[in-house]
């Protein structure tokens, strides 16, 4: 019987061998691809997008599942066909958005996070990142001056906008986490008219109402100042309203500009309200300055939100909430009803789950430990101040060229401009359109924004392995894009 037994597991063994190795094989492939890819997308004459029509996209990616399975080559068939239709994020042209380049070490840290398939709520069950995850938090506390501070990963930006609203919101009512909030009060908050979107949301959420967000006036800078802000709290509570919160922005995603933290921390103290600071753009800059210059103030701020799946440039996602006084998390935000999951032991006090707005939650924090470990403090913070220098380069690039107008004075890493046009041609309406050509062209992908002065290109500079000369080769498609357009409309009308 033993004997019979053991040969039939052997035959078992066996047969699993062959379908691991078909397994094997197929994921070498898959490295063998995302290596080509790799190489193929950072290189400056691959088109940046390959721009289709969703119709024809659909129909080449064969986007039902079937009733038999495709098996391995339909893997292998389906990861291609992805990959050539994915946007190159990686390429010296994409420049769309807060986040892009490549992190090497990121990489890994992603796909290890994926291989390893576990969530982050318990020790138990993710112990070295637990460790991990406290280690990156107290790391980045050590930033913000913050020792007894506390803090845990997020789903991005907005979700940390969120998690520090309703922290506002309960230590400012605390019968709210059990209760709800009380009733007739009007609770508002108080930002940058060019906040985030996600504090809008959040104050959806959290029950006040997008209205209870009150957008302040900015300075020439687009800037926050305290002066500003005094009034517009005190104009609220005439008209019968309760501030909680005070949100600056450190980095806007139009402009960049980094509202005067000190001097907000000055109102805040003066009128005891809670005093976020939204930096999920341009908090990793904190990496090269410190509290100096742009945070200055931060330390006496009470949340701090950073991205590094933005300026730290590890694949998305990787965000951050950072609290200064951990015992607020513990009192507001913690809740551990659920003891299928949290067991009192030796270890729960470890545990990131309860104070997470998740439950299950990925490994986020590898990624982000294995790239600050792979360039050190130093090494990052050569990286902050070499995105700040693109972001000079393409400002003078833009103050020295005719064609190219500056819209705003550069903030930090956004350099907001526009082509300059004729007499008779709607400014507006032909930027938008230049940007949309290079889009389909696949030459380029820029963003835009409105400002005051109209319609802006927004230009983002992130990616620390960009050199001038892609800065260069950007400008260049984008003139003779401007260029060819104005051509264009030139012989349209004498034709006519
Ligand atoms: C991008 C951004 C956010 C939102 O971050 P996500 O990670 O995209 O959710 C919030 N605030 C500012 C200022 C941002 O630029």
């Amino acid at each position: 019987m033993p004997q019979n037994r053991l040969s039939l597991t052997a035959g078992i063994a066996k047969r699993m061998d062959s379908t691991d190795q078909t397994k094997r094989d197929t994921l070498q492939r898959v490295f063998d691809l995302m290596t080509q890819w790799l190489e193929k997308a950072k290189d400056p004459d691959t088109p940046v997008i390959n721009y289709r029509q969703p119709s024809d996209l659909a129909e080449d990616l064969a986007l039902n599942p079937t009733f038999s399975g495709a098996g391995e080559l339909g893997l292998l068939r389906d990861v291609e066909n992805y990959l050539e239709n994915a946007v190159k994020t990686s390429n010296p042209a994409y420049l769309n958005q807060l986040f892009g380049g490549f992190n090497h070490p990121g990489f890994v840290g992603e796909l290890i996070t994926a291989l390893t398939n576990t969530s982050m709520y318990t020790y138990e069950v993710a112990p070295a990142a637990t460790l991990i995850e406290r280690a990156m938090v107290d790391k980045m506390l050590s930033y913000t001056g913050w020792e007894d501070g506390s803090g845990v990963f997020t789903t991005g930006g907005s979700n940390s906008n969120l998690l520090a609203m309703m922290l506002a919101r309960n230590n400012a009512f605390p019968q709210t986490k059990m209760h709800g909030l009380p009733a007739g009060v009007r609770p508002v908050v108080f930002a940058s008219e060019r906040s985030h979107f996600s504090m809008l949301k959040s104050a959806n959420i959290i029950g006040i109402g997008q209205e209870a967000v009150v957008g302040v006036d900015l300075d020439e800078n687009g800037q926050m100042r305290g002066a500003a802000l005094e009034k517009a709290i005190k104009r609220a509570m005439e008209d019968g309203k309760t501030p909680f919160m005070i949100c600056s922005t450190a980095g806007t995603t139009e402009t960049g500009a980094f509202d005067a933290i000190d001097e907000v921390a000055d109102i805040a103290e003066k009128y005891g309200l809670h005093h976020h600071v939204d930096g999920s753009w341009g908090g990793g800059l904190i990496l090269t300055e410190g509290r100096n210059n742009r945070f200055r103030g931060l330390e006496r701020a009470d949340t701090f939100a950073w991205n590094p799946h933005k300026l730290m440039n590890v694949p998305v996602v990787c965000a951050v909430l950072l609290v200064k006084d951990a015992q607020l998390m513990d009192r507001h935000i913690r809740t551990m009803d659920a003891d299928y999951i949290y067991h009192d032991n030796e270890n729960s006090q470890l545990d990131f789950g309860p104070a997470s707005l998740q439950c299950g939650r990925r490994v986020d924090a590898l990624k982000l430990w294995l790239a600050w470990k792979y360039y050190g403090d130093d090494g990052y913070a050569a990286r902050m101040d070499k995105v700040l220098e693109l972001a000079s380069y393409a400002t003078q690039y833009v103050e020295e060229n005719d064609r190219l107008e500056l819209l705003f004075p550069t903030q930090s890493l956004n350099v907001n401009f526009r082509f300059r046009t004729p007499d008779g041609i709607d400014v507006n309406l032909f930027n938008r359109d230049l940007r949309y050509r290079l889009i389909r062209t696949g030459q380029a992908m820029v963003n835009y924004c409105h400002l005051e002065r109209g319609l802006s290109i927004r230009l983002v500079l992130l990616n620390p392995d960009l050199e001038h000369s892609d800065l260069d080769r950007f400008f260049e498609r984008f003139i003779a894009c401007g260029k060819e357009m104005l051509s264009e409309i030139e012989a349209a009308s004498t034709s006519r």
